[in-house]
This record gives structure tokens, C-alpha cells and sequence, in this order.
């Protein structure tokens, strides 16, 4: 919700204390237990809860889902997601949605603060993102729809983002002992969190563009060499120029890992109405280069 005295430019960035408490002690176990207890197994653990959480979670049941609503499907299935979604340890459903859609709106005005543009150097956007907030001064109210705030189910996800970890130690605790709870959560959190924001500083600033959105003050940029590892999410110019499609690999050649999975979910008869660039409404401002 905007009001004329609404921007997206004016603030400041400030220390978030629970996002330093997270990934400050996911950092340190990562670092000191992680050192001491790799192996061929824990390794494994970590790449299989890796690529499942990033795919079906984040890629496909946050991002494509949840913000984007981009396909259709059960309520059960689309709540497996999202919890897959959340524990890839960025925050909780609502959490994930607002900032999202902050980001989004900020990008497409004429001007915005550096914090969702990605433009300050690297090693500061790195401290930003990972450990701090931006607070606007004249912010727009979120009005998030009443499908997931009026959720009883996403407000209790919500509310105890983090330990939505807790089923998933307690399997891997059962199986595998505490060095699997260490690759299977702490390490992997730590990489993935990671990898999202540098993605995310490179998809905003370096890469090549099919498309041009006119006045918006940040453009998306496609990231090839990570497409398989961020499941097709790094072409995201054409995420900028279409969000709400279900496929992010528009071009030829262009592998979108999330998009293969969509369309064998959608043989099992598990989502439909998958949304192409093709059913959404045209853009003025979306030119092609
Ligand atoms: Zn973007
Ligand atoms: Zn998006």
C-alpha cells in the first residue's frame, strides 16, 4: 500500500539481532564442527538435504508457489513446500513474502535504497543482507492476502521459523548421530543462506539481459554458471521481466532444473495450471534487447 510520501530511497540500515544470533552460531558450528566431523557421509547428507530444500522448498514451493502463485496444487503438497521452503533457513513464510515483495517494488521504482539494489561493494552487501534490516522512512504497509495471513498453519510456521529444523535433526540425530545434524542443518543452512545472497548481489549487478523493464531503477541479470545449483532460479531476467512464470529457463539452452520437476509433478497429476509468459497480462514498460 503506497501513499505519496512513500520511497523506496530514504533509510537506513540497521544490526538485526536475531538474524546475528542465527546465522552467527550456524557460521561458527558450520566452521568448528563441521571441520571436525566431514566425512563421505556427513558430505552426502548435506548434499542431498541441500538439493531437496533448495528445489522443492525454496525454488519451487516458496518462490514459485507461495509468492508467486505461478501453479496450482493441493493445500498438503503446497504446505510440504513451504516447510521445505523454510528450513532452508532465510526466514519464515510471511517473513519470506515481505521480503520478496519489498525488494520487488523498491527495484521497479525510478530510485532505492542500496540495500535491495545489491550496489554497495561486496563485502558490505554481505554484512547487510546477511546480518541486517533495512528500515525505510517512509515505508509502504505491507498487506499481505488473507489466503496465508489468515493461515493458521503459516502463522505457527511463521512464528517458529527456526525450529522448523527440529523434524528434520531429530531424523538425521536417529540415523546418523550429531555430525549428521551438523551437515544436514548447520552447514547446510550456512551454504545456502550464502549462496542466495551471492546470487542474488550477482543477478543485480553483472550478467547478460534478453529483457529491459523501462524506469524500474534495478534490472535482473541472468547467472549461468549457477542455474543448475540455484535450480534454474539464477536466469532472473526473465524472472524480472515475467514473475509470474512458472518457468524461469526461457531461452534455448537455458536448464531450469525447478521447471523439469513442475513438469513431471504435473504427469503425476500433483500441480497444474502452470503459468507461462504467454498467459500473463502484457507490460508496457518490458522491452526486448
Ligand atoms: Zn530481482
Ligand atoms: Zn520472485
Amino acid at each position: 500500500m503506497i501513499t505519496s510520501k512513500t520511497n523506496a530511497k530514504a533509510g537506513r540500515v540497521v544490526l538485526s539481532i536475531p538474524k546475528t544470533i542465527w546465522m552467527g552460531s550456524m557460521f561458527l558450528l558450520t566452521l568448528v564442527g563441521g571441520w571436525y566431523t566431514f566425512s563421505f557421509s556427513t558430505f552426502a547428507v548435506f548434499a542431498v538435504t541441500t538439493v531437496i530444500s533448495l528445489c522443492l522448498g525454496h525454488s519451487i514451493g516458496m518462490h514459485r508457489r507461495l509468492i508467486h502463485k505461478s501453479y496450482q496444487c493441493p493445500i498438503w503438497l503446497e504446505y510440504l513446500f513451504v516447510h521445505l521452503g523454510v528450513i532452508v533457513g532465510l526466514a519464515g513464510p510471511i517473513g519470506m513474502i515481505k521480503t520478496h515483495d519489498m525488494r520487488d517494488w523498491a527495484q521497479r521504482q525510478s530510485d532505492c535504497h542500496d540495500y535491495f539494489g545489491h550496489k554497495q561493494p561486496m563485502w558490505k552487501d554481505f554484512i547487510w543482507q546477511i546480518f541486517c534490516d533495512v528500515r525505510l522512512k517512509h515505508s509502504p504497509s505491507f498487506n499481505i492476502e488473507k489466503s496465508v495471513s489468515n493461515d493458521r498453519f503459516y502463522n505457527w510456521m511463521e512464528a517458529t521459523w527456526m525450529l522448523q529444523q527440529l523434524p528434520l535433526a531429530v531424523l538425521l540425530f536417529t540415523l546418523g548421530g550429531l555430525e549428521w545434524v551438523i551437515w544436514g542443518v548447520c552447514v547446510r543452512v550456512s551454504i545456502s543462506v550464502l549462496g542466495h545472497w551471492m546470487i542474488g548481489y550477482f543477478a543485480h549487478n553483472h550478467g547478460a539481459r534478453d529483457w529491459h523493464v523501462e524506469n524500474a531503477n534495478v534490472q535482473g541479470h541472468n547467472v549461468p554458471f549457477a542455474a543448475l545449483l540455484t535450480m534454474g532460479e539464477s536466469y532472473h531476467n526473465n524472472h524480472h521481466a515475467f514473475p509470474g512464470s512458472a518457468n524461469l529457463g526461457l531461452e534455448k539452452g537455458q536448464i531450469d532444473i525447478g521447471w523439469l520437476v513442475l513438469k513431471g509433478l504435473a504427469k503425476l497429476g500433483l500441480v497444474w495450471d502452470l503459468v507461462l509468459p504467454e498467459h500473463l497480462p502484457e507490460r508496457d514498460e518490458l522491452k526486448r534487447l
